[in-house]
């Protein structure tokens, strides 16, 4: 059996997902506007955040389920973060674990 080493990007194309048209991702707008480090937008491996115009976005599909977004909002942003867990059937299935 060959064990190929694979990149990052190509292991996370190995992973299902089970999109959940409900986001399990809720940013309060109003928190995020006086936040200066926005932090959100360098922590998140799949880049689930992004900034237009002046407004933060969440893409929910692409979560990992980490966890790092809420921790590093609530110690270095404003707290505008709310994570749940996704719904049950919902969310990411790792391939390796
Ligand atoms: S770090 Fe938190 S409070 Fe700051 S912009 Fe991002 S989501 Fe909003
Ligand atoms: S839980 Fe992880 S992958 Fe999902 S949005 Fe937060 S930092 Fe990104």
């Amino acid at each position: 059996m060959s064990l190929e080493k694979l990149s990052l990007d190509k292991r996370l194309g190995l992973n299902r997902y089970e999109i959940d048209s409900q986001s399990h991702i809720e940013v309060d707008q109003e928190k995020c506007s006086k936040c200066e480090t926005k932090v959100c937008l360098y922590v998140c491996p799949a880049e689930v955040y992004k900034l237009e115009e002046d407004k933060i976005v969440c893409n929910h599909e692409d979560c990992l389920e980490c966890g790092t977004c809420q921790i590093a909002c609530h110690t270095a942003g404003m707290g505008g973060i709310t994570w749940n867990n996704p719904r049950g059937g919902f969310g990411i299935s790792y391939r390796y674990g």
